[in-house]
């Protein structure tokens, strides 16, 4: 008899965005006359930048010809990206990262999942709250986690991310093994500090532990003190592995390209203590587990670090920033307090009711989608995530509607 892996009976109901889909799918069918207004499902609206879809067009014409045709590329990607991204994304930065340290990947979702088949099965795992789903939902599934009991997984080690905090978790006290995190981040839009990001770094130096960095959302960061990468921390070398992904910074969610950085000095250990590399063991799963990225993908992805492509996703991530503003704006005008928006797409919006229940009562007032904090983890409850992914026309309207049902959204 063939059974299936138990773990995953162990995943909490309903997937968030599919919650919301049926939701806004029943509004419309009850409201036909009314246009629905998404500021949900964080995906961006605006097209690829021109000189993607040039060098797109160009290498898709290269495959047509047999003396340009590419069959089976490098696993771990073509030079002709690796190499920018480690020159400009990096070392133009102080962040010392070579090309072989870089793995080119469908996007960040997949490698922060398959990461964890790196590591051991009883590693300590700390998960900031509220999270990415996914880093959770692949911990259950890899049998990593207990099961899900008031509205958390045994076993994992929760850091609360709340009002008080600002958002951005300290370490914990406890000895952890594992530890996510996002920034900017999502949901909550907040950026971290060097100083605070530093801390992480002297943690996990002293735990022998990893830190896994998204950093999906770094092109919209504009304060200058920030940090953009992980490895611009001094000692982050040994102790960190970061994901990046052109969806949000050109427009790929659709065209699917993101890439993994792991340093040749980041070690993970065996019983005996011994060090491992984790570039070393990533780079055998790679080339074990995939025959790389589409040639064409990863010339479209090149464009980004022309002149041309930097100034035009630039100008993709001021047009988002610009209504990630007048969101912030109006919904702080309108007495909800509010985080992110400013070196973020995402704003973080305080309800004052259960987030549910404003999710429902902003969707049959206004017409207008946004996603519920409590869908990101227990410390989501009384918040709702905004994003600015969408048009400008689209965003001013959306707030145009919740002014107006603004005092029945108040007294919810
Ligand atoms: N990481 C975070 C924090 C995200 O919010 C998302 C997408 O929403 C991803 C990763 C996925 O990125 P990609 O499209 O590269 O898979």
């Amino acid at each position: 008899m063939i059974r299936i892996n138990e773990n995953y009976l162990k995943l909490s109901s309903s997937y968030l965005f599919s919650t919301i889909a049926r939701k806004v799918e029943e509004f419309r069918k009850e409201h036909p006359g009314v246009e629905v207004l998404s500021l949900g499902i964080g995906d961006v609206t605006l097209p690829l930048p021109r000189s993607c879809i040039t060098a797109f067009h160009a290498a898709v014409d290269e495959m047509a010809d047999a003396r340009t045709f590419k069959g089976y590329g490098p696993e771990q990607g073509y030079e002709f990206l690796r190499g920018p991204i480690a020159e400009m994304d990096y070392r133009a930065r102080g962040a010392d990262i070579s090309e072989d340290e870089i793995f080119i990947s469908d996007g960040a979702k997949s490698d922060t999942a398959n990461i964890q088949e790196l590591f051991g099965g009883a590693v300590r795992i700390a998960i900031p709250d509220p999270v990415y789903p996914v880093y959770v939902d692949t911990n259950v599934m890899a049998g990593r986690t207990g099961p899900f009991r008031d509205e958390r997984y045994g076993g994992l080690i929760y850091l609360d991310c709340t009002e008080d905090n600002g958002f951005i978790p300290d370490p914990p006290q406890s000895r952890v093994d594992l530890i996510y995190l996002c920034f900017p981040n999502n949901p909550t839009g907040v950026s971290i500090t060097r100083q605070r990001l530093a801390e992480w770094v002297a943690y996990a130096r002293k735990a022998k532990a990893l830190i896994l960095y998204d950093a999906a959302y770094v092109a919209f960061i504009r304060e200058e003190p920030l940090p953009r990468s992980i490895f611009e921390i001094p000692g982050a070398r040994d102790i960190a592995i970061e994901f990046r992904s052109f969806s949000k910074t050109a427009g790929f969610t659709g065209t699917r390209c993101g890439f993994t950085v792991i340093p040749k000095s980041c070690m993970a250990y065996d019983i005996e203590g011994g060090a491992h590399s984790l570039r070393d063991l990533w780079l055998r799963r790679t080339a074990t587990k995939s025959n790389g990225i589409s040639y064409p993908v990863q010339r479209a992805a090149a464009a980004v670090y022309t002149p041309e492509g930097r100034k035009e996703i630039r100008a993709l991530s001021d047009y988002y920033l610009a209504n990630a503003k007048i969101i912030r704006e109006k919904m702080t005008a309108l007495g909800f307090p509010c985080a992110g928006g400013d070196n973020s797409p995402y704003i973080w919006v305080k309800t004052g009711a259960d987030s549910w229940r404003f999710f429902d009562a902003l969707l049959s007032k206004t017409g207008v989608v946004c996603t519920p904090g409590s869908g990101f983890g227990k410390c989501g409850e009384g918040y709702v995530r905004i994003n600015a992914f969408s048009q400008t026309e689209i965003v001013r309207a959306a707030m145009e509607r919740i002014g107006k049902a603004a005092a029945e959204l108040r007294s919810l």
